[in-house]
């Protein structure tokens, strides 16, 4: 770089690369970089006609698929505001999104504009749709390749200050309703530089598993199986791709099965995704072969705790690659905590080191500064952190106090700087007084042999104020007792901490895109 970019605009800028190597594949299709320019620069081409420029908000919805990253591309060039919907959203939850948005422009695909509905749509904001060719459809309505097609003309180089608006992305909506989080152009970029600090770091401290990847000799190459709305695809896989001119390869839908096929075929060497997916890739036996997890340089995980179980497997079959966690959340723009390589093999208990760009708080309930070691609410300020949810002061003035974010997550600071994330403090239970984690029952259920998926939730009890209940998903064909199971934890576990209700099922547990648990849903279900 010239000079370190200041805002998404300039970022996109400097990482634009003349090159005829292919940058994304998605089913059938495979763009290079010099594809990728020309949809980008068509697409921008065509937003800047119609007056979307500096600080508009563009609502994206649509899977991950290359137009995806051209229409986030264009959009950030222009200055606009590129505004990412959950693209699993159903018609409620995308049109909610849409109103706190209220954008200027809507790109999508077939399946959102159906979900979404044209009608509700109206005939005023312009919808771009891939796809489909909507040759009857309103006036407002353009079809992708159409717009693909608009003479490239040369574009104004915005460069929007820092403290303007320059994302909007939604949270997973795991607790409650998915809340847009507003960045400016600072935030953003820092989260970017911090990726690199991660990634420099990683290097300098696991020579060995970098000697490994420079033997192979092979061009970085991503499998991108995370949404590309949230943090983890968008900063840590697309942004970080495009900068770094990396390869992507984009699934149509989450499968192991399908996702080791295309980790041969497309030579895949990383893989960043839920510790749920991971788990699932370490059952599959074709994971386990040199075409597939020997032509892996690196394996991510994050978004969620890892049960030890999980740990111990990955440190024991996974043992020559960059393996790391990472936490963080959508309101810090994914920065918070992380650690891979060999720091990783020698501390795979803690989530991760602070990150240099963040201050961590541990509050006692009291309001305290915990002591080191002391569990708490950890409390995060950083340089990445948003401005707040959008339309939502009530939430903001809640999540962000004199600067400080609220994350609603229990933890310890440890010594060296180490941070060590419990659970979510709505998933704690508290029983008879005594406070339990969901996440530690979790993880024990998880060391049983027979249990897939396991999710562990408080419910009112006229005893003990909370009782501790569980739902898990056994390997299909096979048959578990409640009393076994119960026993089992008993083993591991203070007798306060058993679940005095186990539902064993043979179907998977309903999770979010970001591959986290609907314990809302499975609450309800066990209730009723
Ligand atoms: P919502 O805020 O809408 O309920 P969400 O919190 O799941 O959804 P995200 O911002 O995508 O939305 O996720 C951030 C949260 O995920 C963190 O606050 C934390 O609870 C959890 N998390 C992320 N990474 C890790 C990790 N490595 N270890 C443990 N928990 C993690
Ligand atoms: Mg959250």
């Amino acid at each position: 770089y010239k000079h370190a970019p200041a805002n998404l605009a300039e970022v996109m800028r400097q990482s634009r690369r003349q090159s005829a190597d292919c940058f994304m594949v998605y089913r059938d299709m495979r763009w290079s970089y010099n594809d990728f320019n020309d949809h980008v620069d068509a697409l921008a081409s065509w937003m800047h006609q119609r007056g979307v420029g500096q600080g508009a908000h563009v609502a994206i919805a649509m899977r991950n698929r290359p137009e995806w990253a051209a229409a986030f591309v264009a959009v950030a060039s222009l200055g606009a505001v590129p505004a990412l919907l959950n693209s699993f959203g159903q018609t409620g939850e995308l049109r909610a999104a849409l109103e706190d948005i209220n954008p200027c422009l809507l790109v999508c695909d077939a399946d959102r504009l159906t979900r979404i509905g044209l009608d509700y749509l109206g005939d005023s904001t312009p919808i771009i749709v891939v796809d489909e060719s909507p040759a009857d459809a309103a006036d407002n309505v353009h079809a992708y390749e159409q717009v693909a097609a608009t003479p490239v003309q040369t574009l104004p180089e915005v460069m929007p200050a820092p403290e303007d608006t320059a994302l909007i992305l939604f949270t997973s909506g795991a607790t409650s309703r998915a809340k847009a989080v507003v960045s400016n152009h600072r935030a953003v970029c820092q989260a970017l530089f911090n990726i690199d600090y991660i990634s420099a770091f990683t290097a300098m401290t696991s020579p060995a598993a970098i000697e490994r990847i420079q033997a192979m000799g092979r061009p970085p190459v991503i499998l991108t199986a995370v949404p590309l709305f949230h943090v983890s695809g968008l900063h840590a896989q697309l942004l970080t791709a495009l900068r770094a001119g990396r390869r992507l390869v984009f699934m149509h839908k989450w499968e192991p099965k399908a996702a080791i096929a295309l980790m041969q075929q497309e030579q895949v060497t990383q893989f960043n995704g839920a510790p749920s997916m991971v788990m699932q890739l370490l059952r599959e036996a074709d994971f386990h072969t040199e075409a597939v997890k020997g032509g892996l340089a690196g394996l991510g995980l994050g978004g969620s705790g890892l049960p030890q179980g999980l740990i111990d497997e990955v440190l024991d079959s996974v043992s020559e690659q960059l393996v790391g966690n990472g936490y963080g959340m959508t309101e810090t723009n994914g920065v918070g905590a992380a650690v891979s390589g060999d720091l990783f093999r020698l501390y795979p208990d803690a989530t991760g080191l602070v990150s240099p760009l963040t201050e961590v708080r541990i509050l006692t309930p009291a309001g305290d500064e915990a002591a080191v070691g002391e569990n708490g609410e950890i409390c995060l300020r950083s340089i990445t952190l948003m401005d707040g949810y959008l339309g939502n002061e009530e939430a903001t003035r809640a999540a962000l106090q004199e600067g400080w974010l609220r994350t609603g997550d229990l933890g310890h600071l440890g010594i060296g700087g180490f941070l060590y994330v419990v659970d979510r403090l709505k998933d704690v239970i508290n029983r008879a007084g005594e406070n339990i984690a969901a996440a530690e029952v979790e993880s024990c259920l998880l060391q049983h042999p027979l249990v897939q998926e396991a999710a562990v939730m408080g419910v009112p009890d006229e005893e003990t104020g909370e009782a501790v209940v569980a739902a898990v998903a056994i390997v299909p064909g096979e048959a578990l007792a409640e009393a076994e199971l119960q026993r089992f934890v008993a083993e591991h576990l203070a007798s306060y901490k058993v679940p005095s209700m186990i539902a064993i099922q043979q179907e998977t547990l309903p999770r979010n895109p970001a591959g986290k648990l609907l314990k809302q849903q499975i609450k309800q279900r066990l209730m009723s």
